[in-house]
């Protein structure tokens, strides 16, 4: 049985200018203990993301950009490359969240494509994948998320994925209060480690983490992590503050 070290990730969406992110992160490297034994990482806005990563060295705080752009340059205006990222000090990156689905166009195409760039670049990938309110209402939750995984990770083999964290985000939980039941959240992440393992890997369905998101807080994240097959939690609007998101990554 592979150990697989939690890690809690705080995504800020569109929330906080530079002056706002680089306070916030001093703050949070002040609360959370130098040695504690989970992995926590950080999403910023673009324009935020060298100077939090100046902020944070020598913390446990890792930091990520929100999205990234396949290519790696050329005349793409507005775009901003794995490489790009990587530059600023960045060790992590998310990938297909939700909003960028529904809102952005990004599809399981672009996703895959993404998801390559990440890697060539030595980036950790946060892949999200989620059912929405009316997939799941239709016992549709297994087949889109068997979809979302197989053609997000098509064209790659297991040994190529072994960074990869997957998120698991139903739609119908995020910024709405509420949070998947344990039970529900168990059975898609059993689902999806089964998954992998049949696809892919055995070994890497064991080592990959798994996290939960959708309205994660202080008050629900140790139910969460009490679970066998949840390796941590992607946080949003519970990653806004110092208190609330200091207390989820001191969840034991
Ligand atoms: P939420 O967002 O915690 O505000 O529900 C989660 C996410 O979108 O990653």
């Amino acid at each position: 049985m592979a150990t697989r070290t939690p890690l809690i990730a705080g995504n800020w969406k569109l929330h906080k200018d530079c002056a706002e992110s680089v306070a916030f992160a001093s703050e949070l490297k002040a609360a959370i203990p130098a040695d504690i034994d989970v992995d926590v990482m950080v999403a910023p806005t673009f324009t935020a993301l060298h100077p939090v990563c100046e902020v944070v060295k020598g913390s446990p705080i890792a930091v990520g950009a929100q999205d990234m752009f396949w290519e790696a340059k050329g005349a793409w205006t507005g775009e901003i490359s794995a490489e790009m990222i990587k530059s600023c000090g960045c060790t992590h990156v998310i990938i297909g969240h939700s909003e960028r689905r529904q809102f952005f166009g990004e599809t399981d195409d672009t996703v895959n494509a993404k998801l390559k760039a990440a890697l060539a670049a030595g980036l950790v990938p946060v892949v999200c994948i989620g059912e929405t309110d009316e997939e799941r209402q239709a016992g549709k939750t297994f087949e889109v998320l068997e979809t979302q995984v197989k053609n997000g990770f098509q064209g790659m083999a297991a040994s190529e994925l072994t960074t990869v964290v997957l998120a698991y985000e139903p739609v119908w939980a995020i910024g709405t209060g509420n949070t998947a039941t344990p039970e529900m959240v168990q059975e898609v992440h059993a689902f999806l480690r089964k998954l992998v393992a049949d696809s892919l890997q055995k070994e890497l369905a064991n080592g990959m983490r798994i996290l939960y998101g959708g309205s994660v807080k202080s008050g629900n994240i140790a139910e969460l992590m009490a679970l066998e097959d949840v390796d941590g939690a992607l946080v949003g609007g519970a990653s806004l503050e110092t208190e609330s998101f200091s207390g989820i990554v001191r969840y034991k």
